[in-house]
């Protein structure tokens, strides 16, 4: 009975969802929420309702990267209603139940669980184009606990975008997320390799001679000189892996989806919780980026 009741509350809450759609990743720090965060923006921006649950229970980041640190979620009679980042864009994240901003979360099992369930059978989504959800690294107890309750609804999850970096110790992570896809049956969607490439515009580097001397204004004068204004600079910032992730992708007979470059401007939208493809858009110096989210 207390089964059947879980599955209607998570139907109730989920009736008015199109699509749900987790983002994993093996490791911290490769851009999982970077890349849940600018596809939300991106999708909203085409006129759909995006909202984002962001699950990251012990690093939630949504409100940093979304700008609404300061704002709180408000409990009504019909459920908790998510803050509002634009009118199709709503967010959800553990951050907004914590007292200070800088609180670090250790939460045992259950009480994770807990949460996750009152966020999946509790929120007052309205009517969602997409839900995208942003798991906590690895395959831990929050991940079986969300695929479990989002399949309670009967319709499930309708599949995962897998964020890596290239190099060795984040894909070993990502294979292990590849076979728990496989094992709870939930679709991968694709693969995003991130940050093995470093793009950026040379205004934004700086340049030193061997004495230790600042040459920075010198040497973008001799370029823009030399090239005109809006030269970037490409460099390879991860020695690829064996066959890399494409290699990886092939193998476990999953979407590669995109290169994302790790970009200053993108990092810089992530801090100051901007969309970044609106902002920079196709044809500049960050084109490279907002292609790589943009064909996500
Ligand atoms: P995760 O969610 O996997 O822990 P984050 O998305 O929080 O990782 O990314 C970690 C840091 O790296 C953040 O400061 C983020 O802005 C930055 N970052 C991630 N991907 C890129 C990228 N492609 N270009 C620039 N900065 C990036």
């Amino acid at each position: 009975a207390a089964k059947k009741l879980e599955s209607e509350a998570v139907l109730a809450c989920m009736e008015n969802v199109q699509r749900k759609v987790l983002v994993l990743s093996g490791k911290g720090g490769v851009g999982k929420s970077t890349v849940t965060c600018q596809l939300a923006y991106e999708l909203a921006s085409r006129g759909l309702q995006v909202g984002v649950l962001d699950v990251d229970i012990c690093g939630p980041s949504a409100p940093t990267m979304f700008g609404v640190k300061d704002r709180q979620i408000h409990h009504s009679r019909s459920g908790w209603s998510p803050v509002y980042v634009s009118e199709g864009l709503s967010v959800v994240s553990t951050a907004f139940m914590l007292e200070g901003g800088d609180e670090a979360v250790i939460w045992r099992g259950p009480r994770k669980n807990g949460l996750i369930k009152q966020f999946l059978t509790q929120v007052d989504w309205g009517s969602l184009d997409y839900l995208l959800v942003d798991t906590p690294p690895g395959t831990s107890d929050e991940h079986i606990s969300t695929v479990q309750y989002l399949r309670a609804d009967g319709n499930g999850v309708d599949g995962a975008i897998v964020v890596t970096t290239p190099e060795e110790v984040s894909m070993a992570d990502v294979r292990k997320e590849l076979s728990f896809c496989k094992k709870v049956k939930c679709d991968v969607i694709g693969v995003v390799e991130n940050m093995s490439q470093f793009k950026s515009g040379v205004d934004k580097l700086g340049f030193k001679n061997k004495d230790g001397e600042d040459v920075s204004e010198k040497v973008k004068d001799i370029l823009e000189k030399e090239f005109g204004a809006g030269l970037t600079i490409t460099a390879n910032v991860f020695p690829p892996s064996g066959s890399g992730v494409v290699g990886m992708c092939e193998k476990f007979n999953v979407p590669y989806m995109t290169k994302l470059p790790l970009d200053p401007n993108l990092l810089e939208c992530c801090e100051n919780g901007e969309g970044f493809t609106e902002k920079y858009g196709e044809g500049g110096e960050s084109e490279e980026a907002v292609k790589a989210i943009k064909a996500i």
